[in-house]
């Protein structure tokens, strides 16, 4: 008898792990010799930095924080900041790389970058957080820059923390700016359509998947795990063209109508109450019955690693729409593949997000602004033309979407990298 090999999770979710697989199987697709390996898989720079900061009851604290630029082959890095306790250097690392594979898939001029500092928000006052965002972004300065490396929001950071970002690199460089940031708000230099840009980018590459399927938009269920941002504003617009949100999922329960969720209601429903639960317009039930029911459409938009080896066989959907940051483990990917699920990858279908993001920097570095309208336009000609790219790669290359928009990323990148040559 073969024994039966025990199932690591916490192995199979450290998310450098799960990006080194990805970065491994597309490589050895592509063939790529053992050098381009090295020179694409090691970050370019990785900067720490202790962050001293006065606290409110007058105690001194220092925090650590880290920005890694993983590549700068195609343009300046690009990433968001994280604020967590449990932020690692490893987090930091594979989520840059995963912003160098997604900004080359999008094919925008950008390298990959990430940052995080270790530190509780929930614990910390406004003036507290404002003074260590200053005091990170003044031990990074020399580091970041319009042309350099140019963060974003990401968890427990917003428009405010960018706002203050931007000032403290102005400060420092005696002029305003703006474009040394992305995320920021309107009248500061922020792009019209940015909030609704990731859920718009998920809807896009759900539509072109739709298409390839043959399933019209009104016969198309969705199951949405994550109400934010990008749940939240995919679901908003999917059932604008007629697409029914059958089930909405969230960390405290779940509910269903089968005949279509009144998503506007439901968002008025949480905003009263603080919850979807008992919401007049559907039943609730289990989060995890929700998250397997039979539908054309699974977003999974709230977390990573929410698929894995344990549970992707339940999944009952035609198209997997990966609005979050690595909700598959690259085991589940297998499976998926073999019960012909069509999975949009994350580093496809959320890059909604960065492709406006880098509108807002072509903007602020023109200070000329577009209208929301042509900014829609624009994004969905770069998702569309993403979309194609990756199932064509798929298809000539005889491989699922997530390995084809990994080896169409990194051949990019290694493109550019072999055109540029190695400077020594
Ligand atoms: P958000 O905080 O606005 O929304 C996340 C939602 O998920 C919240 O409503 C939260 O309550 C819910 N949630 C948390 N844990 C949950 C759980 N266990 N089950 C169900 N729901 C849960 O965040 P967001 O900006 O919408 O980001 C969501 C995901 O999308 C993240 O993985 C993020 O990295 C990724 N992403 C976001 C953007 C963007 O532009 N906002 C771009 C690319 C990728």
């Amino acid at each position: 008898m073969i024994a039966e090999i025990p199932v690591d999770l916490e192995h199979e979710c450290n998310p450098w792990l799960a990006a080194e697989a990805r970065f491994n199987r597309a490589a050895d697709k592509l063939g790529l010799d053992d050098g381009m390996r090295k020179v694409l898989k090691a970050p370019a720079r990785e900067v720490t930095v202790s962050i001293p900061v006065m606290l409110d009851d007058g105690r001194l604290e220092v925090f650590t924080g880290y920005r890694v630029q993983h590549s700068i082959a195609r343009g300046p890095a690009k990433g968001g900041i994280r604020y967590a306790p449990d932020v690692t250097i490893d987090e930091v690392r594979a989520l840059a790389s995963w912003m160098t594979w997604k900004c080359a898939v999008a094919n925008i001029p950008y390298g990959g970058g990430k940052g995080g500092v270790i530190c509780d928000p929930t614990v910390l006052s406004m003036g507290e957080l404002e003074r260590i965002t200053r005091r990170y972004t003044a031990a990074i300065v020399d580091f970041i820059g319009p042309e350099v490396d140019v963060p974003a929001p990401d968890m427990n950071t917003n428009e405010q923390t960018m706002a203050w970002i931007m000032d403290t690199y102005s400060m420092h460089h005696r002029q305003t700016v703006t474009a040394v940031v992305t995320g920021k708000p309107l009248n500061l230099g922020g792009s019209r359509g940015r909030p609704e840009a990731t859920g718009r980018g998920c809807l896009i590459s759900t539509l072109e998947a739709l298409k390839k399927l043959g399933i019209g938009p009104t016969d198309a269920r969705v199951v949405i795990q994550g109400f934010g941002n990008v749940g939240g504003m995919a679901a908003k617009l999917m059932t604008k063209v007629g697409f029914k949100v059958i089930a909405v999922i969230e960390w405290d329960g779940a509910v269903y109508n089968p005949k279509g969720l009144d998503v506007l209601a439901l968002m008025q429903h949480r905003k009263e109450t603080g919850s979807i639960v008992d919401f007049s317009g559907g039943e609730n039930i289990d989060r995890e019955e929700a998250m397997f029911l039979e539908c054309e459409v699974l977003l999974p938009a709230a977390k990573e690693n929410v698929l894995t080896s344990l549970n992707a066989h339940r999944v009952r959907c035609k198209i997997l729409c990966e609005g979050a940051n690595g909700p598959t483990t690259a085991p589940a990917d297998d499976i998926l593949a073999d019960k012909g699920v069509f999975v949009l990858p994350d580093i496809l279908a959320n890059g909604g997000g960065v492709t406006v993001s880098y509108f807002e920097w072509v903007q602020d570095r023109q200070g000329f602004f577009w209208n929301e309208d042509l900014v829609n336009t624009r994004l969905e000609e770069i998702m569309v033309n993403s979309f194609h790219d990756v199932t064509s790669y798929s298809e000539s290359h005889k491989v699922d979407n997530r390995t084809a928009a990994y080896m169409l990323a990194l051949d990019r990148v290694a493109f550019a990298i072999k055109l540029r040559g190695i400077y020594a």
